[in-house]
């Protein structure tokens, strides 16, 4: 199922095939190859031709990135529903090119598709997950610039990332999800602190990051001052279509069509149980869940490319988020006592072991399943809203907001009291 005509198609494919046959050279640099596609609108063909792009409707980016592929040729149609993007690029890229400032464009643009840069998702506090519009990081104008002062928590590649995507109260005496502003913050200065936090894999991929005085120019607000909370939807929209794509974070329906970082038919003919009933089934449910996915993904990522909130995407997130945990659990059902172990001289129960821990990824990080059944509920099946008893009232009338500001100021004015 595709959005795009197949008159589209052709034409964009027979473009692509005449442009490689002229530009491409294996031999070429790898630097100076990618530079090249970024220039010719050919690594994120949906973003406007003013802006590295070519104007296309995004489900036309996979036919790019097919004909790349073809050849063997990185860095094109990086935008395609089944690319594996890191944050800078699918969210920042995404967010920067459909609501950013030009000067903000033209700064950032190049340098995150040729890979130049780091980013990092600064949305959650200790007291503000789910209920994100709970944020009490604050943002304040001080000439040219905004400074900022707060915590964020559980902060993916915090650590190494030269911008964030970050979200701040910006308007106190609004209701909660109105006075809130998104901004791009520099990582590499004096007023932010990242430390990390140990997951139970035992890496540490994320981090907390404290912010003190920390600053960021004027005209690294995205979208609208006090409307954060918009810019915001379609962020979280972009992650989603990747948190739910049959080719998202730790699964890749190419490589393999059934199972995450084990090939669960290649694993049960391997423990001779390919013939078991139980086990084909549960085969056969995971490949349909996944194409199901992939097709889903697609419908969202159309929707999310311009600039539209879809809960399409939340969809395909949730399910992705059963497919990865249902994938573990087959797995370790097939290597039996065996697959209990875990450690590298283990290979297959130790891989096994990790998607397992690795599923809730997907069923926490970008939104939890229940906050995803929540969004379905109410957007796609018109079911009546969450109750929330504080959104219309004034944020620094919010309890929680109160007394914290009723805190900053007692040690403002009590220092260590
Ligand atoms: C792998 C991973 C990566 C992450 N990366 C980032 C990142 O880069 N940047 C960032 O800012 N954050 C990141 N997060 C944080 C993530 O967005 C939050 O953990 C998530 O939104 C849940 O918030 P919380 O942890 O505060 O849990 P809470 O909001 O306290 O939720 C606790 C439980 O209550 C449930 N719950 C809460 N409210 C409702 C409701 N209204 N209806 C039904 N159930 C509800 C939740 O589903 C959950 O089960 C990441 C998390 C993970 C796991």
């Amino acid at each position: 199922m595709t959005v795009a005509s197949e008159k589209n198609r052709d034409e964009v494919r027979a473009e692509v095939r005449a442009w490689l046959a002229e530009h491409w050279n294996p031999g070429i640099d790898a630097r100076e190859w990618r530079g090249l596609s970024v220039d010719a609108g050919w690594a994120c063909p949906s973003w406007p031709e003013a802006w590295y792009g070519r104007g296309l409707d995004r489900a036309l980016s996979q036919v790019v990135a097919e004909e790349f592929t073809r050849v063997g040729a990185p860095a094109g149609g990086l935008d395609a529903t089944s690319s594996h993007l890191p944050i800078e690029l699918h969210i920042g890229g995404n967010v920067i090119v459909t609501l950013g400032r030009d000067s903000l464009k033209r700064r950032m643009l190049r340098p995150i598709l040729m890979g130049e840069l780091r980013g990092c998702l600064l949305y959650s506090e200790p007291g503000a997950g789910s209920d994100l519009a709970a944020l009490q990081t604050r943002a304040e104008r001080d000439g040219d610039e905004w400074v900022v002062n707060g915590q964020k928590v559980w902060t993916t590649a915090g650590f190494g990332a030269d911008f964030g995507l970050l979200i701040a109260r910006t308007d106190w005496d609004q209701p909660k999800h109105s006075g809130i502003s998104y901004f791009i913050l520099p990582m590499d200065q004096p007023g932010v602190e990242v430390r990390p936090i140990k997951q139970m894999t035992g890496e540490a991929h994320f981090n907390e990051v404290f912010l003190t005085d920390a600053r960021t120019p004027a005209d690294h607000l995205i979208g609208d001052l006090n409307d954060g909370w918009r810019v915001l939807r379609t962020a979280l929209a972009h992650e989603r279509v990747v948190m739910g794509s049959a080719r998202g974070p730790g699964v890749d329906d190419r490589r393999l069509p059934v199972g995450a970082t084990v090939d669960l038919i290649e694993l049960a003919r391997r423990v001779g149980k390919n013939d078991d009933p139980m086990v084909r089934q549960a085969l056969a449910e995971l490949y349909s869940l996944r194409r199901v996915i992939s097709w889903n993904a697609e419908r969202a990522a159309v929707a999310a490319g311009r600039g539209n909130f879809s809960p399409a995407a939340s969809l395909g997130k949730l399910a992705m988020s059963r497919v990865l945990h249902e994938s573990a659990g087959v797995a370790s059902a097939l290597l039996g006592p065996g697959g209990t172990l875990y450690g590298p001289s283990v290979p297959e129960a130790y891989s096994s072991n990790t998607s397992l821990m690795m599923a809730f990824m997907n069923s926490i990080g970008g939104g939890s399943d229940q906050i995803q059944r929540n969004i379905i509920g109410e957007r796609i099946l018109g079911l009546p809203k969450d109750i929330g008893t504080d959104r219309d009232v004034p944020f620094r009338d919010v309890p929680k907001a109160a007394a914290r500001r009723e805190f900053g100021r007692a040690e403002a004015e009590h220092p260590g009291s």
